[in-house]
């Protein structure tokens, strides 16, 4: 016993003196991809084509959280990257990852983009951290510009994630947001003579904090994940069901999601086919799950080093299949990078962009 007492301390007096790789936040983590038994596509390795600048923040700032995209159908090379910066704001960026604009507007959490708002209108809109509300803008198509529209302020306690739905059959977007507290507002935008408005539809409560959440605007779903909880789905319309279904394998006892789930996105094959897709913080990895029926989970997929450096503790996520020029035939998947290296050098937060047709060849 004795013996086993001194070497507990010599062990615990070892710990302590060595710099300890998982407190050091200069420390890159270890990626750790262990994917759930009878994962049909198993694990896959990727890497990002591109990244972004790095956000206008400290090396240390957890600043970058989500992107969102907006496609321009004229010339869709020239799409842009919409990352909130959740530390002052918006920042614009080219597809080849250079900063267009920054917009200095206070901490927006998620941004989310849908085009074609009430037949014309092109929306972006963010969860407004110190509003307590949420925020929007169109892009001015001429200009490519950001121009601010107007706030809803939230009945919330606080606001978080946000995400934006589109109805197909009536170009009607609502906006959802939610709260820490696990509280989920859906609010019906609106807009009259130039000026816009909201409309609370419903509230959600899930069991504890939320944060990542997507629409599945032709399957008229919502997905909320609850960062410690694992991912549940909601009917979009008023009247559905306010109790959520867990999507199957991402509890506690998958592998599949680590804690925390983070962003959520969805990139479509065809009108209900494709992917549901959530970043798992836990073990820096992406979890790739079937878009329809019952979301059988598929397998999970990690950024390594590559062009760029690899990507780890990802907090938002977004995926289009819209084709974007000869570098992306077959759209992209975009995330937050936690810890952005260039080279051995830790600098400030960004995001990377992966080739969707390396993800495809590991899928298929
Ligand atoms: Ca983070
Ligand atoms: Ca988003
Ligand atoms: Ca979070
Ligand atoms: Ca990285
Ligand atoms: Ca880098």
């Amino acid at each position: 016993m004795k013996y086993f007492s001194w070497l507990f301390l010599a062990l615990f007096a070892a710990a302590c003196a060595q710099p300890n790789e998982q407190s050091n936040t200069t420390a890159e983590p270890e990626p750790a991809i262990e994917v759930a038994p009878g994962a049909p596509k198993g694990e896959g390795i990727v890497i990002a084509a591109l990244e972004t600048e790095s956000v206008e923040a400290d090396v240390e700032d957890d600043a970058a959280d989500d992107p969102a995209l907006w496609y321009d159908a004229g010339q869709p090379e020239l799409s842009l990257i919409i990352g909130s910066n959740k530390t002052r704001g918006l920042d614009v960026y080219s597809l080849s990852g250079k900063r267009l604009a920054s917009y200095n507007v206070g901490p927006i959490n998620n941004v989310d983009v849908r085009q074609g708002w009430l037949g014309e209108y092109d929306l972006v809109g963010g969860s407004h951290r110190v509003k307590i509300g949420m925020d929007f803008w169109l892009v001015n198509k001429n200009t490519r510009e950001l121009e601010f529209l107007g706030s809803i302020a939230s009945n919330l306690e606080d606001v978080y994630g946000f995400c934006l739905y589109k109805d197909p059959s009536t170009n009607e977007v609502h906006a959802f947001v939610n709260s820490k507290t696990g509280k989920v507002e859906q609010w019906m935008l609106t807009m009259d003579n130039g000026s816009m408005g909201g409309t609370l539809v419903r509230e959600l409560q899930l069991q504890s904090q939320v944060e990542g959440m997507v629409a599945d605007d032709e399957l008229g779903v919502i997905y909320v994940g609850v960062e410690e909880g694992g991912i549940y789905k909601f009917g979009v319309g008023a009247g559905d069901s306010p109790k959520g279904t867990l999507v199957l394998n991402s509890n506690q006892d998958n592998l599949a999601i680590q804690y925390d789930v983070e962003g959520l996105t969805i990139y479509s094959t065809g009108p209900s086919s494709g992917y549901l897709i959530a970043s798992s913080q836990g073990n820096n990895t992406y979890a790739v799950f079937d878009r329809s029926g019952q979301n059988e989970y598929l397998g999970s997929f990690e950024i390594k080093d590559g062009v760029v450096d690899g990507v780890q503790e990802t907090d938002g996520i977004h995926a289009t299949s819209l084709p974007l020029g000869s570098e992306f035939p077959m759209g992209v998947f975009m995330c937050q990078d936690g810890f952005n290296f260039d080279g051995e050098t830790k600098v400030s937060q960004n995001f990377k962009v992966v080739d969707w047709r390396m993800i495809s060849d590991w899928m298929e």
